[in-house]
């Protein structure tokens, strides 16, 4: 008999799933409790797939074999509780489609970095003449891209909630970047869910597989000693320690951006310093070691990774220079969406700043961020509906704290109180769907609003 697949959530990872299981033979059917986005409405149709929108039909979807779930439904949805209470296999989009190829996976995940690291394994795979493709949670969903494309090799940016509903899938090699709090809210504010959940990404690993994971993260660190990595392991760091396969960096005390970044794979050596490395920033030395050290792993020659690290571009609205108007410089970082990718981005600083930050809270403990803060920041300007925390946070240390409810018009109080050599940067710590669509549009609005200063 033909397998049903009932695929729930219609959006880039459901219409791709269930093209590729149209595609397999499947009896295919599409529920999507909201509305459809009209062009995936036409996608479905085209391709003859059964869907609904606005509802789940129980019926129909509790009849199928298996059910195939998008990443932002969340487990405690009524249907998933349904689904699991007659036993019948949850899975996400991701797993279904690793059935169905035989290129080797490069999968990336972590709490922050993850887009920019796999853009730069992308950057050098491709740079180097590899046949391969991109995807998961950045541009194409991964079943859309099997239903489509065969590679050679495959670099996949990997959610946490991918992840939940990955069982079999194996990736060749693994990153996992870092683990701090983040989208605590689906997991029952319980960070060691949040954690186990982010190794599940070495799950299946044999010897013939490599991890590569941030060594200085306590975090990862306990996780390695409970989930006993089979994996090759490649740490990466930016301490000196050089008796070990992996990343370390030799700093030059004088000057950081000197530094050597040393990759040693079965015992060659490669390295570069800071200064070559296309993206600025210490979060950004982590992601370049990273992606070297798959780099090597698949045996790109050490010049090619180098050019490659050295030409990157970096990624839209991170830490993304935008203008300088009079003297101050305007940095786009409004993917920060959570308090470590903005404790980064003010680490970097070596200006005063003027901190546009606020929007939509994930239950953020701004207590990390106050040494930076009071340290380098002279204003902020809160750009959210709800501010109050932000003022409650700060207001004891930082003399000048103002609301903006726009994107203009949090630029236009930064462009009166900034002065010659200081930096304007927006870097959210909070999401975005408050004021803005996300974070693309909060980035683009804040843009379109410098370039007309
Ligand atoms: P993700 O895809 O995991 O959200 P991005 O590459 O889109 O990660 O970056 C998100 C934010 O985190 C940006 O503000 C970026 O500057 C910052 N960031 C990037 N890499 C790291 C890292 N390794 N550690 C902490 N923050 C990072």
């Amino acid at each position: 008999m033909t397998k049903k697949m009932a695929v729930l959530g219609a959006g880039e990872s459901g219409v791709g799933a269930a093209i590729l299981a149209q595609k397999k033979g499947f009896e295919v059917f599409v529920s999507d409790k909201g509305k459809i986005d009209e062009k995936y409405k036409k996608v479905l149709s085209q391709f003859e797939i059964r869907f609904e929108e606005g509802h789940h039909t129980e019926k129909l979807i509790l009849e199928a074999d298996e059910i195939i779930k998008s990443p932002g439904i969340p487990d405690k949805a009524a249907i998933i509780l349904k689904a699991v209470e007659d036993k019948i296999p949850v899975i996400s989009e991701i797993e279904f489609a690793g059935r169905f190829t035989t290129g080797k996976k490069i999968c990336i995940t972590g709490s922050n970095g993850k887009t920019t690291t796999t853009l730069l394994i992308y950057h050098l795979l491709k740079n180097a003449g590899f046949d391969v493709g991109l995807g998961g949670n950045i541009g194409k969903s991964f079943a859309w891209l099997v239903a489509e494309e065969a590679h050679d090799y495959w670099v996949l940016e990997i959610s946490s909630f991918q992840l939940d509903g990955m069982f079999d899938f194996k990736a060749d090699i693994a990153v996992l970047l870092n683990i701090t709090p983040d989208h605590l809210d689906r997991y029952n504010n319980d960070f060691d869910k949040y954690a186990d959940s982010k190794f599940r990404i070495i799950q299946n690993q044999t010897a013939a597989d490599a991890f590569i994971y941030w060594m200085d993260d306590p975090v990862i660190a306990e996780g390695i000693k409970k989930f006993n990595p089979k994996a090759r392991l490649f740490p990466f760091s930016i301490n000196q320690n050089m008796n070990r396969q992996g990343a370390y960096l030799i700093e030059d005390k004088t000057d950081f951006l000197k530094s050597k970044l040393c990759i040693k794979i079965n015992n060659e050596m490669m390295d570069m310093t800071l200064q070559d490395l296309a993206l600025r920033g210490k979060h950004n030395v982590y992601n370049s070691a990273a992606a070297a050290i798959s780099g090597r792993l698949v045996e790109i020659r050490k010049e090619s990774i180098k050019q490659s690290l050295a030409t990157f571009q970096g990624v839209e609205h991170r830490l993304e220079f935008v203008a300088k108007v009079r003297g101050v410089e305007y940095i786009n970082d409004s993917k920060a969406t959570n308090v470590n990718s903005t404790w980064y981005a003010l680490e970097e600083a070596t200006r005063p700043v003027i901190w546009i930050a606020g929007g939509q809270d994930k239950g953020n403990d701004y207590t990390v961020l106050l040494p930076l803060v009071k340290a380098k920041v002279k204003a902020i300007i809160c750009l959210g509906v709800d501010n109050e925390k932000i003022h409650k946070a700060f207001l004891p240390y930082i003399p000048l704290i103002l609301d903006a409810d726009s994107a203009e018009e949090a630029v236009q109080i930064a462009y009166k109180i900034a002065e010659k050599d200081e930096i304007v940067l927006l870097s959210p710590t909070c999401a975005s769907f408050d004021l803005f669509k996300n974070y693309e549009d909060r980035g683009n609005q804040f843009k379109k609003a410098v370039f007309n200063l």
